[in-house]
């Protein structure tokens, strides 16, 4: 049997196709552009003699059905899916769940309303995350759907971590309070560490960094999130690319009564134009690395807010855990820049974690530990595999 994962956003559907034997990619690609006079399809895939193969199409595709149509048939062509029989499920990533999911869920009517009912929440994501859906549902009627929340692994937090310390009825009657989000590919690297670490999940302490263009970072108590730096929205925590991450609630205010900046615009000033972008003009830290390494002030600036910030969060998670097994590192920043490592972790040895320097710049990309054989806290590196993670959780949700 096979599991088809998707990932739709408002004007694209990324989809990968496993082998429920193996967990072996089958297919990978996206469709985008979707509603613009050409959109585009590619498809990878490995042909009968192991040989990779890429197609792609343009034409027009005028919503979201008709992107999954032609996926479909992509998938069809290339023998990859000859017949949507061979479907065990399909997995939908969801970026909010609310208070009300836990744990991948089939899907059927009430939970449709659910998602939708937690749209004032996620307005960007959650249409399009349902829209997936819905097609999927009107195109395969009789293979299960599975929706997986972004936000379903952090459901373990104590109210302690998870309220703020604004009017109770805020919480009560309009559900602010922090979800915390990336939690799918939270949990993946979390059970992998375990696993490299030669313990079940379930007796492991972790700190796990997702850092990409969107970042944050994980307290993981015996398998399960107690801490997560993302809030209400994915704007709190950790530097970003372009999110300014924690902030001065009254920042906001002071830029509204002295500039006349309107909501709209905070919005956009906070989300699209600030972390890394903001500080240095750029978001693609290579770039920004290079510049610093030629001496480039403010890009050399960026990078230290950065840093500090996440040294921050790993401090206030040792404490928070009192005893740490290992911590993780991830996304395309995490797993790829040993400056950024390097820099969080520098200084942090008496509280035992001891970066191997020479691990920490040998260029790899895989699973991999980069601590130094005496440290207490083992330094880890484990590519995330969100796509994966949330196609085991579909097959789990079935069974
Ligand atoms: P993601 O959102 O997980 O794809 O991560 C994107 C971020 O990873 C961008 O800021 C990239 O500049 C950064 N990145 C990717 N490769 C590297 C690399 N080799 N060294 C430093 N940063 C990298």
């Amino acid at each position: 049997m096979k599991v088809l994962v998707l990932n739709s956003g408002s004007s694209s559907i990324k989809f990968q196709l496993f082998d429920r034997d193996g967990w072996g990619v089958l297919a990978s690609g996206s469709v985008s552009r979707i509603g613009e006079a050409e959109a585009r399809l590619r498809c990878l895939w490995e042909d009968d003699q192991g040989q990779p193969q890429v197609r792609e199409e343009q034409g027009a595709m005028p919503d979201h059905h008709a992107g999954l149509q032609r996926i479909a048939q992509v998938l069809e062509r290339t023998g990859t899916l000859a017949d949507p029989s061979e479907l065990l499920a399909v997995g939908h990533r969801v970026v909010h769940g609310g208070e009300a999911f836990h744990a991948p869920t089939l899907v059927d009517d009430d939970v449709i309303e659910a998602i939708r009912q937690v749209i004032p929440l996620a307005p960007l994501h959650n249409p399009a995350n349902l829209d997936g859906i819905l097609v999927a549902r009107a195109l395969f009627p009789s293979i299960s759907q599975v929706a997986v929340f972004d936000t379903a692994f952090h459901q373990t937090m104590p109210r302690t971590a998870y309220r703020y310390a604004i009017p109770d009825n805020l919480y009560r009657e309009h559900g602010v309070r922090r979800y915390g989000f990336h939690g799918t590919s939270h949990h993946y690297v979390g059970a992998r560490a375990a696993e490299l670490l030669g313990k079940p999940f379930e007796q492991v302490n972790l700190i796990t960094l997702h850092l990409g263009n969107g970042a944050s970072a994980t307290a993981i108590r015996e398998g399960t999130s107690i801490d997560t730096s993302m809030g209400m929205t994915p704007l709190e925590g950790l530097v970003m690319g372009t999110r300014c991450g924690d902030i001065d609630p009254a920042v906001p205010f002071y830029l509204a009564k002295h500039l006349g900046v309107d909501v709209t615009t905070l919005e956009t000033l906070l989300n699209r134009q600030s972390g890394l972008l903001g500080l240095c003009g750029d978001n693609d830290l290579r770039e920004i690395q290079r510049r610093a390494e030629e001496g480039d002030e403010t890009a050399e600036l960026a990078l230290g807010v950065t840093a500090h910030r996440l040294k921050k969060y790993i401090g206030a998670y040792l404490a928070e855990l009192g005893t740490v097994d290992a911590i993780v590192f991830t996304g395309g920043i995490g797993e790829n820049s040993s400056e950024l490592r390097a820099r969080a972790c520098a200084g942090l040895e008496p509280l035992g974690v001891m970066l191997d320097p020479a691990s920490n710049t040998a260029g790899s990309n895989q699973e991999r530990v980069l601590s130094a054989a005496k440290s207490p806290i083992k330094i880890m590196v484990v590519p995330t595999n969100e796509e994966l993670q949330i196609a085991r959780e579909a097959v789990q949700a079935v069974s």
